[in-house]
């Protein structure tokens, strides 16, 4: 039975949701405080990947973390703060980071990544789209043997788990790459991995989903809800009230907040990230991870986007340049005649990763409310699980059976 559908929030999550429920002809509007542009979907690496099967909350990330705090240019920081969800996020951040969890979640990331990719590419071949999508796999350069050797071992994981990886010594790196700078010792090249150029798909997904009826209330911010007995009856914003049958909540960063008026608690903390575009020709022509500097390289329609850091320290847009100029410095020792403008610098943008504590999103219904789903704490990985994310939130909301086990999911379960 159609039903009237409101999805707050209007980046990828937000909007693959509408995509997958107006398909079943449910009535939908999406709901977002910005122009819907302001996001983290909009400065994303559009890295689709399989390959990235070991969750953020990793043994050992918590003293790599330490030794980078003090650092004002590395890539992950996290800024200490006597605030209680960021004790609470930090402790259970902490617990989830055990090989045997990490193990646990390494099918779960995988199947979902694959069902994504799958479903972007049925987008790719509907009609209503002409989206850059590209199939090359993702390199992950080194250039210390140490970093090679972790890598690798990922690497293998990844073949144990069905995926198709190769080592390339440096010369079979430089044949594939020639960009690629001599220093740089060799990559392990996943060949699951996809990428997209996110503005694009975005504004793409806009115009198909305003075609078929889909409303937009931008600039629009949800205050809070209306309740009658178990039931959401209406959200109320500034823009006024809006009655639904079901409540979707896919507000990135801005979700635990969210939540809290409805006395429910989801950990979720802002990851700022930042990247900087290159319109001049790089020449660079597949995607890759600077592993030791932690920057995402992806040669995108028409430009070259380089993507980087990862900083927990709530939720602000404040721009450092010193991270900013560290991702530039460390693209240019990876590439060869790369030179990346202070101008091209000054342009940089920053978003915010919606981190759950343990590396796997929440999506699912809320006990306790007969009408409200979550899709949230994509993390590091929301570009890629966009569609998957839609696809199940309609099949939750549409009673039908989901595509994956959606269990490890569950909105509830650090609650
Ligand atoms: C630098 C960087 C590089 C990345 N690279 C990749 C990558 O290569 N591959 C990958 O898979 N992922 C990547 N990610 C992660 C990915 O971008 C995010 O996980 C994803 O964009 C999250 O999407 P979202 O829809 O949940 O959140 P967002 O895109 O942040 O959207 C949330 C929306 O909710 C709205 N909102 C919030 N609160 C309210 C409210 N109260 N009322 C109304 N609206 C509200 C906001 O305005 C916003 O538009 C990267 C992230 C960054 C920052």
């Amino acid at each position: 039975m159609s039903k009237k559908i409101v999805v707050i929030g209007g980046g990828i999550i937000g909007l693959c949701t509408a995509y997958y429920l107006q398909k079943e002809a449910h009535e939908v509007i999406i709901v977002d405080q910005s122009n819907c542009a302001s996001g983290a979907s909009y400065v994303n690496a559009g890295l689709i990947t399989p390959s990235h099967i070991i969750s953020l909350a990793a043994p050992g990330i918590i003293t790599k973390g330490m030794k980078w705090m003090f650092n004002s240019s590395s890539p992950f920081y996290v800024k200490p703060r006597l605030n209680y969800d960021f004790l609470q996020w930090t402790w259970l951040f902490k617990k989830s980071a055990t090989q045997q969890k990490v193990t646990r979640s390494i099918p779960v990331i995988r199947d979902i990544n694959l069902l994504s990719r799958k479903l972007y590419e049925e987008m790719k071949a509907d009609k209503g789209f002409n989206f850059f999508h590209q199939h090359r796999g993702l390199l992950m350069l080194y250039a210390t043997d140490k970093g090679g050797e972790e890598e690798w071992k990922v690497g293998k994981k990844a073949i144990e788990c069905g995926l198709k990886v190769n080592h390339l010594s440096q010369e079979e790196l430089q044949e594939l790459e020639p960009r690629v700078n001599s220093k740089v010792k060799g990559a392990v090249h996943y060949l699951s991995d996809a990428h997209m150029t996110p503005n694009e798909f975005m504004q793409q997904m806009k115009t198909y989903l305003l075609h078929k009826g889909v409303v937009f209330k931008t600039e629009t911010e949800v205050l809070d809800f209306t309740l009658q007995s178990n039931s959401i009856q209406s959200i109320q914003t500034t823009q006024g009230e809006i009655y639904a049958d079901q409540v979707v909540i896919a507000a990135g960063a801005w979700t635990q907040n969210l939540v809290k008026k409805l006395q429910v608690n989801i950990p979720i903390q802002a990851g700022k990230g930042y990247r900087i575009d290159v319109k001049n020709e790089t020449e660079i022509s597949i995607p890759s991870i600077l592993i030791e500097a932690k920057v995402a390289v992806t040669p995108m329609k028409s430009f070259t986007r380089f993507a980087g850091t990862m900083e927990i320290g709530g939720i602000n847009h404040r721009i450092n340049p010193k991270r900013v100029a560290a991702i530039a410095k460390a693209a240019e020792k990876y590439y060869s005649n790369l030179k990346i403008s202070t101008e091209e610098k000054e342009l940089a943008q920053c978003g915010l990763r919606p981190c759950s504590p343990d590396g796997l999103p929440f999506i699912g219904r809320v006990s306790g409310y007969k009408n409200l789903t979550v899709a949230a704490g994509h993390a590091m990985m929301g570009w890629s699980l966009g569609p998957a994310t839609g696809k199940l939130v309609t099949q939750i909301i549409s009673n039908q059976k989901t595509s994956m086990d959606i269990a490890p999911f569950a909105v509830e379960r650090f609650s």
